[in-house]
Order: structure tokens, then sequence, then C-alpha cells
């Protein structure tokens, strides 16, 4: 069973071959087994999960059954659930049971999804490879059999993990610049972030706000769509929610891509791109021209700005978001303050961990007076010439296609003392955060036996364009079925 699509172990389901409270159990056992290679869950919710099997056998029982009642699959823990603890990663949240759910999770109950538990993640999200949990690295599946162990990326890397690792076939992520796409690169999975405003925020701790968004983690680009078919709508607890219908995804998987215009970003194709990688990402271009796409080149002139602006933005947005976290309403608070400005120092100073406070300090200052101007504003005005920049490229094609990390997946503790190597695993995918526009990552090919993804990338709402591209692309390949050994 483990592993089935979302899509096949639905038609078992509805089938009666198996119950859910059968599948839970059995997928509960594998996790228990085989976790400790990965670290990849921070919470596993056992007696939840089995009385919310049994929920659903009932909800199919009584004829009311949706695609996905009854089907493991897991939240990235920085979803708020109801009960259950939401920690996003940090020792600061260790012990934050959420009295409410996130939108999010409170879609996939109503569908009868049978929650697992909460996947490890980067401290707030902050994070490319996954090392800067407090509940520890978590381990790439791939490569583990020659003795190396690499990263899944990040910051849901937990997630990525899993889904590859066949412990659950499906699991929520969030991308603020990267961090749905390259993990699931890196884990040799699909994964969607979708537009700006098109998945609710509430309820998902805030990093970014102006470029979190909630998106699909899944094997097969089917998958990602009956993900999205759950997540996608407006909310209105979430004021960049945006009020326009959700297509049914799956409706539109098979269509033809004869005609499709595919542009190729040529600052995407630079010499940050290993050969080997440059080869596997356009093999896999060639694979849409035999169906018929037509590729051309075209230029995202200002992309080479968007590390650096969203190394600004980013932070500043976070050192505001994160000003909650003050020992006084919830979260962590350190023992026997003297005072109260002693309890706010030494509540962040222990709470907190190193990245997390780098992102604070750089942002404080980005914001602050006589700096605002020289680095926020500035990197806002850079933001709008990159959006310009993907506002030009959609006048000509369809969707962009490019590599998604500029190399497979790393050793662990290779990047960690190098913050800017790392921020550079993201340097074809921010940009796409700072336009608000929604991308996948579809397995693609391996390099030194690891994963590489194609990214595709489409103009605002065009989801349904990027699942199908990706469909059709996983009906003449089998990269997205390979299993790590
Ligand atoms: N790696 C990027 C960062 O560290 C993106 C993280 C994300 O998308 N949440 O900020």
């Amino acid at each position: 069973m483990h592993n089935k699509s979302v899509a096949e172990l639905s038609r078992e389901l509805e089938s009666g071959k198996i119950s859910s409270v059968e599948l839970t159990q059995q997928f509960l056992d594998r996790l228990k087994q085989e976790d400790g290679k990965y670290n990849s869950f921070i919470t596993v919710c056992e007696d939840q999960a089995l009385a919310d099997a049994k929920a659903a056998d009932d909800m199919r029982a009584a004829g009311r059954a949706t695609p996905w009642t009854g089907v493991p699959f897991a939240h990235k823990d920085i979803f708020c659930t109801n009960g259950t603890r939401t920690t996003c990663g940090s020792k600061m949240l260790e012990n934050f049971v959420p009295p409410y759910d996130a939108t999010v999770a409170e879609k996939f109950k109503a569908a009868g999804a049978v929650c697992l538990g909460k996947t490890n993640m980067d401290e707030f999200a902050m994070g490319s490879s996954n090392e800067s949990s407090h509940f520890g690295a978590v381990t790439n599946p791939w490569g583990l059999s020659s003795g190396q162990k690499r990263v899944p990326g990040g910051s849901s890397g937990g997630s990525a993990a899993a889904v590859a690792a066949r412990l659950v076939p499906a699991a929520t992520g969030t991308d603020t610049g990267g961090s749905i796409r390259q993990p699931a690169a890196l884990c040799g999975i699909s994964g969607l972030k979708p537009t700006y405003g098109r998945v609710s925020r509430y309820g998902m701790i805030a990093f970014a706000s102006s470029l979190d968004q909630g998106g699909t983690m899944a094997r097969t680009a089917e998958d990602n769509a009956l993900m999205l078919n759950v997540m996608a709508g407006f909310d209105p607890r979430d004021s960049t929610s945006i009020d326009r219908e959700v297509p049914d995804y799956t409706a539109t998987l098979d269509q033809s891509l004869k005609g499709m215009k595919i542009g190729l970003p040529r600052e995407y194709f630079s010499d940050q791109l290993s050969p080997a990688m440059a080869e596997q990402v356009r093999n896999a271009i060639s694979e849409y021209e035999k169906q018929g796409a037509i590729v051309q080149e075209v230029s995202l002139p200002n992309a080479k700005l968007a590390i650096a602006a969203y190394y600004v933005i980013a932070p500043a947005e976070a050192s505001a978001n994160l000003s909650r976290f003050d020992g006084v309403r919830y979260g962590y608070r350190c023992e026997d303050p003297k005072d109260l400005m002693d309890m706010y120092t030494r509540t962040r100073a222990e709470g907190f961990g190193n990245e997390v406070k780098r992102r604070i300090l750089v942002g404080t200052y980005a914001l602050s007076h006589g700096y605002y101007d020289a680095y926020y504003l500035q990197a806002q005005k850079v933001r709008r010439l990159i959006q310009q920049d993907f506002i030009n490229a959609f006048k000509d094609v369809d969707v962009l296609m490019s590599p998604v990390t500029p190399s497979p997946a790393f050793a662990q503790g290779e990047k960690t003392t190098d913050p800017v190597a790392m921020y550079l695993e993201d340097v074809f995918t921010i940009a796409i955060n700072l336009a608000g526009l929604p991308a996948m990552s579809v397995p693609a090919g391996f390099v030194d036996g690891l994963p590489v993804g194609l990214q595709i990338i489409g103009d605002h709402f065009s989801e349904a364009r990027l699942l199908n591209a990706a469909h059709q692309f996983q009906q003449a390949t089998d990269w997205h079925l390979r299993e790590p050994k």
C-alpha cells in the first residue's frame, strides 16, 4: 500500500478492499519502523489518526466520501492543528498546542483525510536544508545507501523526505522562497507552490507574509491536483486570500500539450548550473517538444537581483512577524526572569536558533530609521521590476521551464557555516515568490544517483495548466516513480 498514490489509495478504499483503519494502521506501523532513519516527523498523532480513520470509514459507509476520505497524509508543522502540538521547528513553540485549526487543516479534516502527524522543517521555515530545526536535521532518503547523509532541502524537508520514503503518500508544505520546490526536487517528488492568495494563510505560522504560500507535495502530479482541490479557495479570515473560482484541477490533466509555448529563461541556464544538471533539464524539455510543445528562449533581466531583494524583504517581514514571540502570550518563556526586559531578552535569546536570530537582526536593521529607504524601499522597487520581467515573458509564452536547484542534494553540514552558500540554493526559485506566481517542481532525472527537478512556472492562477504539463510528462516518464534504496 505504501507505494500507492493518493488516487490509487482512494480507489482501494472505495472498492472496500481495505478500510481506512487498516490502511492508517499500516502507515503508522511503517512510520514508526522507518522514520528513525530520516527524522521526518516531529509529532506522530497515532490515537487521533486512528480515531479519524474510524470516522472516515463511517463517512464512507454513509455515502459521504470525498476522494480524500480515509487517505493518510501529513501536515508540515507550520499549520496550526487544534489540540495537536505545532512547533514550527522551534524551541519557541516546543509545547505550543493551538486552540484552533489552520484553514488548510480544517479543509483536509472536512474532506475526511487522516493526518498521521506533523513533519519536520527548518525553524520558522528559514532554511534550505532542514538543518535549522530544533528537532534535529532531516535525512534525505536518497543517497543513503552510499553511506553519505544528504539534506532533503528545506524548509519543507520533513514533508519531502516522508513522501519520498513512502511514509505518507502526500504532505502539505509552504513556500516563501522555494521551500516546497527545492525539497521536492532534492527528494525526487512533485511539489506545487500556488499563486499567492490561492491557498489561505490563516493558521499558517507567518514568516514573510507577502511571500508565504501553502502548497502541495506528493509523488504524482495527479495527487498534487487532488491536494489543491482541497486546499485552494477564498478565506475571509486571510486578508490576502483571493475570491476567485476554484476549478477541478484533476479535470484538465489529460489535455494535450500540442502547441504549448515554453519559454526558457536565459538567466536560469547560466554557469551557476552544472553541465550535468543542465543536461537532465534539457532532456526533460525535449520530452515536451516530442509532445508538440514549442520552445523558445526568453529573458528575465532582473532575476539576478532576486536573492538580494528577498534577503531584505523576507527578513524585514520576519522581524515584524516574530516580535509576537516575547514570552508573554504563548510559547517558550525563560526561567526566573528578573524583570520584564530580562524576560523579553532571555526568552528570545534562548527560544530562537541562530538562523532565526540572523534574520531578525538583518530585518530589524533594514527597517530602521535611516536605512529603510536604502534597503527595504529599494528592495520593493526591485521586486516590482522582477514582476514586470515575468509579465513581459508571459506575453510570448504559456509557461517557463528551468532547473529548480543549481545542484542535487548536498551533504549534511556542507553549507551550515556559510549562510550565503545556503541562500544561493534558491537562485532559481525566489523570483517566482517575489512575483507571486505559481510554480511546480517535477522529478526529471538523476545526477550521481540523486534526483533532479524540472521547474514549471506559470502566470497567476495557471495551476491547472502546470499540473496538466506535469501530468503529461509523468505519463511519458517514470522519474516520479523511482524509489530510494
Ligand atoms: N530557503 C529560503 C529561506 O531560507 C526559503 C524558505 C522558504 O521558502 N520558506 O528563506
